[in-house]
C-alpha cells in the first residue's frame, strides 16, 4: 500500500472519513501529536491499530469525539468535576477517564470498564471525526519504539506502506501528549501530566491526586539522553559534561532554550525556542534529529519547577533519560 500525504482540504478530509468508515486506518494532525485513527466502535479496525503500532493489547487507547455533546455517547455518566474540566479544557490537551458506554468495544479499553475520552483542538481532526460520524481512537501515529510524531514526515518514516493516507496539518502545536485525568475518583487522579498542567487543573477543580508515571521509557533514542537538574550553574555543569563526552571521543549535542544558547559557546546545540511550551513542542523532534545525525549523547537542559508545563516536561525527560539526571 502506498502511503500518501494529503493536503487537509475538505475533499481529502471526506476521503479520509470514508476510509475510516470502511474500517481502515488514517493518520491525522491533532494539537498534541499526529494520531493514528480508526473508528472506535469497530473492533476489527481498532485491532489493526494495535498491529500497525506494535502496541501491546493491554495498553488501552484514547477515544476522540468532535464535540462536547458527543462525550455522552461514549461514557455512562459525567460527574460534576468532570463537567467543569470539559467546559474549561475541551477541546484541548486533556483526556478524561470515565465509565465506558456499551458501544465502546473491549479492545479499545483493554477490557477495562472505563474509557479515556478527549476532543482534539484541531480543525482538521474535528472535521474528520465529525464526518466519520463516530468516535475515533487517537493513539500517536508512531510504532511503539519511536517517539510521538509532530510532523507528517515523522508518520511516514514510521508507518510507510502500512496506512493509505496521512492528512498533513503542519507541525503539531503542543508536541507532547494530553494530560490524562481519572475523573471517577474523588479527588480526580492525574494519570499522566501533559499539555494541560497540574496547576491549571487545580485552579479549575481544587485538589487532585497525582500518580507517579511508570518510568520505563517507551522510546529510547539511540543516543544516551542525560537530563540536567535546574539550578544556578546548570549551564557550566552541562558544558563540563559535554566536554568530558567529547574528550572521550564521542559526540554530544545540548538541547537548550534560546536564552541560554550563548552559555554553550561553540559546542553543538539544538535550541528549542523561548519557553517551556516551545521546549515541549520541539523535544521529540530534536531527539529524532539527534538520532538522525548519529549523536552518541544528548544533554537536555533542566526545567524550572512550577513554570508552565514544567511537570510534564520533567516527567518526559526522566522517562527518556531512564532517570539519568546530571
Ligand atoms: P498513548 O496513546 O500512547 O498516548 O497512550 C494512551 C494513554 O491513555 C495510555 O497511557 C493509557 O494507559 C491511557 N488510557 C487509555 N484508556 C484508558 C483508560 N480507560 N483508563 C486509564 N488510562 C487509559
Ligand atoms: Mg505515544
Amino acid at each position: 500500500m502506498e502511503t500518501k500525504i494529503l493536503k487537509p482540504d475538505d475533499l481529502n478530509i471526506m476521503l479520509c472519513a470514508k476510509r475510516l468508515k470502511e474500517g481502515e486506518l488514517v493518520a491525522f494532525p491533532t494539537e498534541t501529536v499526529y494520531a493514528l485513527g480508526a473508528i472506535a466502535t469497530d473492533a476489527d479496525a481498532v485491532k489493526k491499530v494495535f498491529e500497525v503500532k506494535k502496541r501491546p493489547l493491554d495498553k488501552p487507547l484514547i477515544v476522540a469525539v468532535a464535540s462536547k455533546s458527543d462525550i455522552q455517547k461514549v461514557v455512562k455518566s459525567i460527574p460534576d468535576k468532570a463537567q467543569v474540566l470539559i467546559d474549561k479544557f475541551m477541546p484541548g490537551a486533556l483526556t478524561l477517564v470515565l465509565d465506558r458506554a456499551d458501544i465502546i468495544p473491549d479492545v479499545v479499553t483493554a477490557g477495562s470498564d472505563s474509557v479515556a475520552v478527549r476532543i482534539p483542538d484541531n480543525e482538521v481532526a474535528k472535521k474528520l471525526i465529525a464526518l466519520s460520524g463516530a468516535p475515533v481512537v487517537v493513539p500517536s501515529a508512531n510504532t511503539a519504539d519511536k517517539p510521538s510524531p509532530t510532523l507528517s514526515s515523522h508518520v511516514k518514516d514510521d508507518l510507510d506502506g502500512q496506512i493509505g493516507y496521512i492528512l498533513d496539518g503542519g507541525a503539531s502545536d503542543i508536541g507532547i501528549e494530553s494530560t490524562i485525568v481519572d475523573a471517577r475518583t474523588e479527588p480526580p487522579t492525574v494519570l499522566r501530566a501533559g499539555g494541560v498542567s497540574v496547576e491549571q487543573l487545580k485552579k479549575a477543580i481544587g485538589e487532585v491526586k497525582t500518580k507517579r508515571e511508570e518510568t520505563k521509557p517507551k522510546y529510547m533514542p539511540n543516543a544516551e539522553v542525560m537530563f540536567s537538574a535546574y539550578y544556578d550553574g546548570m549551564t557550566d555543569n552541562i558544558c563540563a559534561r559535554y566536554d568530558n563526552i567529547v574528550k572521550s571521543g564521542k559526540t554530544a549535542v545540548i538541547i537548550c532554550l534560546d536564552s541560554s544558547r550563548a552559555s554553550y559557546g561553540n559546542r553543538k546545540v539544538y535550541t528549542v525556542g523561548s519557553n517551556y511550551r516551545d521546549y515541549a513542542h520541539n523535544l521529540f523532534a530534536m531527539l529524532r534529529k539527534a538520532d538522525g545525525e548519529h549523536y552518541d549523547a544528548v544533554i537536555a537542559e533542566g526545567v524550572k519547577p512550577d513554570e508552565d508545563l514544567a511537570d510534564s516536561l520533567v516527567a518526559r525527560l526522566i522517562k527518556l533519560s531512564g532517570g539519568i539526571i546530571i
